[in-house]
């Protein structure tokens, strides 16, 4: 396998989690039945680039099909994440009823419909048909289609070009980085901008978010990798934020490297810096992340076995595709977590892949009263932990198992 960006032979792993179903493939009862796919889930370093990537092993628009599961706006903290990004792009950039904003991936019209409360056009782009037809309620139109060089010239000789382009947490899910990053500079503007919010690699390793590793992400993604592939399109990036969204990520700014309307910002060269402090810039820095994830593996085993040990009960809560990579990668199934709760309905009554772990609504667990609730989406903790603060009349614990085993 070469590099997706630079075409450097790769022979560096990053991380081998075994094989496992595609992370987002729920299954209803009678598919129990039946046999599953299971797909090698091997990630490599690039020594040239850094790019952090997994191998390609399932068409994507196979991944993405009309059963995909993943409705954004069901997570009030990612809404309001939305509302506050809008609130300041309107701010910084000031868009009127003249202007059009485009995003990719824009799921279920979450964020553009906070855009389109304040009159400025928007345009989703968005693979998946059920949720574009969620966004189309809120009156969010969209183009069902996948992004790339393709889309964006069909899409820029109807007329369509942005003037704020931005995508939240699909660079790192595109199997074709180059044709994509390609695609958003044809659909930019003259003296339009693009953000992009994806999980920074540096966060994965520093806190062991190995369960953020799955087949529909492609890549793992550091600024010094990004700034590199988007120069190479002929895009500058003149700004870059730290987020805390997911686990720590970035969201970077960028314009056309013809466009002088924009200086860069200090704050780029500085996230350089830091970068190099790390160590990101050379090999050692990805060669130990294998054993930081068997280490969580050991402690998350011994504490379910343990808890099955004293006849304490644990659940899980958010069927999220990290829970997936998590309790595949340590081989947990449904005989030491029971159920676990997720507030989406089209996932309720399915199961997890490979673990076969029951997917159930919140009342489930008001019956059922289990000593402990496995958090899957710890980037959501904080909000998970509010609304289950009842689990506490029955004296139950809550558990996170990244980036460390702890119990609240
Ligand atoms: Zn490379």
């Amino acid at each position: 396998m070469n590099c997706r960006f630079c075409t450097t032979e790769l022979n560096d792993v990053f991380i081998d989690l075994g094989n496992a179903p595609a992370s987002n493939s729920f299954l209803a009862k009678e598919a129990l039945n039946e046999p599953e796919t299971f797909y090698p889930l091997k990630v490599h370093t690039c020594p040239n680039c850094f790019l952090v990537q997994v191998d390609e092993y399932k068409k994507s628009d196979a991944i993405f099909d009309s059963n995909y599961v993943y409705f954004s706006s069901y997570s009030t903290s990612w809404l309001a994440h939305a509302r506050a990004y809008v609130e300041k792009m309107q701010e910084r950039f000031r868009y009127t009823t003249d202007s059009l904003v485009v995003e990719i991936a824009s799921n279920d019209g979450y964020l553009l419909q906070y855009f389109k409360e304040r009159n400025i056009p928007v345009l989703g782009v968005e693979p998946t048909a059920n949720t574009a037809a969620a966004a189309a309620e809120k009156g969010v139109p969209s183009v069902v289609d996948f992004f790339g060089v393709r889309l964006a010239r069909q899409l820029a000789a109807e007329g369509k070009k942005a003037d704020l382009l931005l995508g939240n947490n699909v660079l790192a899910h595109v199997p074709d980085i180059v044709d994509f990053v390609g695609g958003m500079k044809i659909l930019l503007k003259e003296q339009g901008v693009i953000t992009m919010e994806f999980p920074h690699l540096m966060q994965l390793v520093d806190n062991n978010q190995f369960d953020t590793i799955y087949h529909e992400h492609f890549s793992y993604l550091s600024f010094h990798t990004v700034k590199q592939i988007f120069e190479a399109a002929g895009l500058e990036l003149f700004d870059v934020e730290e987020l805390t969204t997911h686990g720590g990520s970035l969201r970077i700014y960028a314009k056309h490297k013809e466009d002088p309307t924009r200086p860069v910002g200090p704050q780029v060269a500085a996230l350089l810096q830091k970068e190099k402090e790390k160590g990101m810039l050379e090999m050692p820095y990805y060669s130990n992340f294998q054993g930081k994830a068997f280490a969580i593996k050991k402690q998350l085993l011994q504490f379910l076995l343990d808890q099955q040990k004293a006849g304490k009960t644990v659940a899980a809560y958010g069927a999220a595709a990290k829970g997936n990579t998590l309790l595949n990668y340590c081989g947990v199934k449904n005989d030491l977590i029971g159920f676990v709760v997720d507030a989406n309905p089209y996932k309720q009554d399915k199961y997890l892949p490979a673990s076969h772990i029951p997917v159930v609504n919140e009342d489930q667990l008001k019956t059922a009263k289990p000593d402990f609730v496995l958090i899957l989406p710890w980037n959501l903790k904080e909000e998970i932990m509010k609304q289950l603060a009842y689990i506490k009349d029955w004296n139950g614990q809550f558990v996170t198992a990244i980036p460390s085993l702890q119990t609240t």
